[in-house]
């Protein structure tokens, strides 16, 4: 079932972030300041929290291992989280 949703990407087609303002959802080729990074993240965030794909897009870049950008809403320190083992 996970490999079915991760090779099925046509809840792209649905998503929030397309077009011009899918620049936000990754860090640009410059130094980013704390506080550019924070507004730049809090906005994309604001579009995902809109995004009727936001658990399908979780799921891929969760189950791909994405290591880039924001995607379903977290960015990629937020999503290692969710895959991290709880120490025992
Ligand atoms: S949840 Fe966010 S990153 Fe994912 S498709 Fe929607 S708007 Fe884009």
């Amino acid at each position: 079932m996970a490999v079915r949703m991760v090779q099925d990407r046509t809840w792209q087609l649905q998503a929030a972030c397309r077009g011009p303002e899918s620049a936000l959802f990754f860090p640009p080729t410059y130094a980013e300041r704390k506080d550019e990074r924070d507004a730049r993240e809090g906005h994309a965030k604001s579009i995902c929290a809109l995004c009727p794909v936001r658990s399908e897009c979780l799921d891929y870049a969760v189950g791909v291992g994405e290591q880039h950008g924001i995607w379903g809403g977290l960015t990629e320190a937020e999503r290692r989280l969710l895959v991290t083992p709880a120490p025992t």
